[in-house]
């Protein structure tokens, strides 16, 4: 076999040796100083005898590659795949636009409704036509909101008319809650309906959870939250709860605060998991207060701090995957769902979107659920079309692999591409990863 080096591999000089990471297999390796000489005589010329352990490892991490390996080819061979995948059917459905929450960072325009029997039933109508034309593997389904929770009795329903209709699927059930109606009777009433993963937001300690996250009765939703969590942990059921703890800038002493109390009550259950978001002020965001938001360079510091201080500064691989928490970007298929066909958000009115941020929004609604399938605004299926190989910048572009084109939705509304990356936001990266690996 013949080889040649990878066209997705980045190096960065370092004052001790030579950084090498590969947007394909993600693979990063710090080559020292003394071997050095060595290893640019694989890379620059791969073919003649070398050190074989070295060409070895370099092949298994895909520094190098073989010679006749179209790479681009194959990482569009996956988006493709993925993009036009007719075996897998992926809903969001926004079961309540109303919520009991008013979080002043919410992008979601609520219109105040929950989503009525008959547009479920229309649901259940269209996952089956779509299954007798695809004949489907499998199905995947968020309740997602407002607050999903607001419509508890017609989500079991749902669930087990569902249930009822595909035994014979692979099926991944979630739900993303702000956990304050989540009492232990109606969470085990979705594990005995097979919805087991859920996502609940936590806004940091009491303080800076009941500030932002209140109901107009209730200025301590954090105590309830937190219960409701407590009396869930004694269930002995199999489920996974991830807590997303949102975090805004210079209230460091209080997210302590909350690590040092979450990690009392459930650092041992591997039932649940915590991750750390920041909040930031995207274009998108509607802000109306003047609350801290966060700079993405200490956004990005916090989060790790945050992180390491709650798993103790465990950085097995595995769970910082686990946790969406990877240094440096791993290959993707798609930057996000909403480029996939067999993907919708189905509103509470049965209005169909592709993208999150345009929930509730009309505009760029892309169609309507009716009698078992969908009548689509032609003119608004730009997230379908949508391909990164069809643009020569991305198709030359090194990040590709990690990017797949980006956000769609900003490659639609603006002129110039939004990338997500750069090259020398990589090489930072690499730098400060390999930083803290030597520390
Ligand atoms: S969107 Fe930008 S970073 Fe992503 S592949 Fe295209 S050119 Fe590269
Ligand atoms: S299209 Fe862009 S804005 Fe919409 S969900 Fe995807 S990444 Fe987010």
């Amino acid at each position: 076999m013949t080889y040649k080096t990878s066209r997705y591999n980045i190096y960065k000089k370092v004052d001790d040796g030579l950084l090498i990471y590969n947007t394909y297999s993600g693979a990063f390796v710090h080559i020292s100083n003394e071997i050095l000489n060595k290893i640019k005589k694989v890379l620059n010329n791969p073919n003649i005898s070398g050190d074989l352990d070295i060409k070895k490892i370099f092949m298994e991490n895909k520094f190098l590659v073989d010679k006749n390996i179209n790479e681009l080819e194959r990482i569009k061979e996956d988006y493709y795949k993925e993009k036009f995948n007719e075996k897998r059917l992926t809903l969001m459905l926004l079961v309540s636009e109303s919520c009991n929450f008013s979080c002043p960072y919410c992008y979601i325009n609520k219109k105040n409704i929950n989503m009525s029997r008959e547009i479920y039933n229309l649901i259940l109508k269209f996952i089956s036509n779509t299954d007798r034309k695809n004949n489907l593997k499998e199905i995947r389904i968020s309740f997602f909101g407002g607050e999903p929770l607001l419509n508890h009795n017609l989500n079991i329903l749902f669930l087990k008319e569902l249930n009822k209709k595909i035994t014979d699927k692979t099926k991944t059930f979630s739900m993303a809650t702000n956990g304050y109606l989540l009492t232990k009777e109606r969470f085990s009433e979705y594990l005995d309906n097979e919805l087991k993963n859920f996502q609940v937001t936590i806004d940091g300690n009491r303080e800076t959870h009941n500030s932002l996250r209140y109901t107009p009765t209730d200025k301590d939703t954090f105590k309830t939250i937190f219960n409701n969590l407590i009396s869930i942990k004694q269930l002995d059921r199999e489920f996974n709860i991830t807590i997303r703890v949102n975090f805004m800038d210079g209230e460091d002493e209080k997210y302590i605060e909350f690590i040092n109390k979450f990690k009392k009550e459930f650092k041992d259950d591997e039932r649940f998991i915590i991750y750390f978001r920041p909040i930031m002020n995207y274009k998108t965001t509607k802000f109306n207060n003047n609350i801290g938001l966060c700079l993405k360079k200490d956004a990005e510091d916090k989060r790790l701090i945050y992180t390491k201080k709650f798993y103790n500064g465990k950085r097995k691989k595995e769970l910082l995957t686990k946790l969406n928490f990877d240094f440096l970007p791993v290959k993707k298929n798609y930057w996000c769902e909403a480029c996939l066909k067999n993907y919708y958000i189905i509103g509470a009115d049965g209005m169909i979107y592709k993208c999150n941020i345009e929930i509730g929004d009309k505009k760029y609604s892309i169609g309507k659920i009716t009698e078992g399938k969908i009548i689509y605004n032609f003119d608004k299926i730009y997230f379908e079309d949508f391909s990164p190989y069809d643009n020569e910048e991305c198709r030359r572009c090194i990040m590709l692999p990690i990017c797949q084109g980006g956000c769609v939705r900003s490659s639609r509304d603006s002129n110039i591409k939004n990338c997500p990356y750069t090259l020398k936001g990589i090489e930072e990266t690499m730098e400060y990863y390999h930083k803290i690996s030597i520390e």
